[in-house]
């Protein structure tokens, strides 16, 4: 049994204009040690996906089950939800400014969480607060317990959240776009010290992501998400290497590359569609290159693709890599034609080669 285990989850919310379907039967699951990445772009749904674990998408018809140490935390009360969310499975959200509150000292948010879910005196849980501020790297945690948050910088504010998340040693952290506030060389320091906490306490990470070069030193698995459904699931050397959605392909395409320093990013064209009028049959044909004419009536379900290894793609393309070659270049003209873009040979001219270890999956 997975440390989480998440099947057939259906996340909507109803609005005058009709009802928001942000995921749509999305499965997976998660052991302890791991790190799953979640990317897709804004309303693929993969926030909604992890905050509905937390319980925190309060009005939202929710179906499905999502068995975290054998329990269904979506059938639990909220007393029962309370006793899991931060002890059993905390959050990193991406602002740290509106996370922590701005009239309070860092120490004093870091004791009273502590203290909300264990009973320890406030000197034993100030004595946690200042190792754990030394944990993720804050210099001189025993003086700066006590500053407020606008005393920190962005990245010690991510740093100070992270202590907090890991206080109470939670078996799983569900980290949501961490490092989108801060600027590359923190986001960096961010990720290492992610990295390093996990392989520390052996918790279990969820990195949610827009971004497929950020966790492309840090998942062991990826899950590509759009329109509310999982588009493309990989270990993270089948996903980067051998993508095969064409979706996934137009992310990877997306990722700045020191190996094609000078060369234009290709945006996927077009933008995602409105969660409440889906297109019928593959939500990404409007966008897609290679759509065919039952991409716009019947809708794929994940499917292994040939490399196995538990690689799995919802996309009525048949074979390895989109086909061969010739066949991009064929879809390219099409497309051409008709006014879109291929832009991607599978496997050439990515970049994530300068990132993600070789055989490291
Ligand atoms: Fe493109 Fe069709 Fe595959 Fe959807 S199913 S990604 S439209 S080829």
């Amino acid at each position: 049994m997975s440390l989480l285990e998440v099947s057939d989850l259906h996340v909507s919310f109803r609005t005058t204009d009709g009802d928001v379907r942000a995921v749509r039967g999305v499965s997976f699951e998660l052991d302890s040690g791991r790190t799953l990445g979640i990317v897709g772009e804004s309303g693929s749904g993969k926030s909604v996906c992890t905050q509905t674990l937390l319980g925190l998408t309060t009005g939202a018809r929710v179906r499905g089950t999502a068995r975290f140490e054998g329990e269904d935390l979506l059938s639990m009360s909220e007393d029962e939800f309370r006793a899991v969310r931060g002890a059993k499975i905390a959050a990193i959200f991406q602002d740290p400014l509106s996370s922590l509150h701005p009239l309070y000292k860092v120490g004093w948010q870091i004791v009273e969480m502590i203290r909300a879910h264990e009973p320890v005196s406030r000197a034993a849980a100030r004595r946690r607060a200042v190792e754990l501020l030394g944990l993720v790297g804050i210099p001189h945690p025993a003086q700066r317990i006590d500053d407020y948050p606008h005393q920190f910088s962005g990245g010690m504010r991510q740093r100070a959240l992270i202590a907090m998340a890991l206080a109470l040693e939670p078996k799983l952290v569900i980290a949501d776009e961490p490092t989108t506030a801060l600027d590359a060389t923190v986001q960096a320091q961010i990720l290492d010290l992610l990295l390093r906490l996990q392989q520390e306490t052996g918790m279990a990470l969820i990195m949610i992501t827009h971004d497929l070069g950020v966790i492309a030193g840090l998942a062991d698995e990826v899950m590509v998400m759009y329109a509310g459904r999982a588009a493309e699931r990989a270990d993270r050397r089948g996903l980067y290497y051998r993508a095969h959605h064409p979706y996934t392909n137009g992310l990877l395409e997306s990722i700045p590359s020191s190996s094609a320093a000078g060369a234009r990013l290709r945006p996927i064209p077009g933008q995602p569609p409105s969660l409440i009028r889906l297109p019928p049959g593959c939500a990404f044909h409007p966008r897609c290159a290679f759509a065919m004419d039952r991409c716009t009536r019947e809708q794929p379900e994940l499917t292994p693709v040939e490399d196995g290894a538990g690689h799995t793609s919802a996309c009525w393309l048949p074979g390895r890599l989109l086909g061969t070659t010739e066949e991009m270049k064929r879809a390219r003209q099409d497309a051409s034609a008709a006014g879109r873009t291929v832009e991607r040979v599978p496997g050439q001219g990515t970049g994530q080669d300068a990132s993600v270890e070789e055989g490291a999956a």
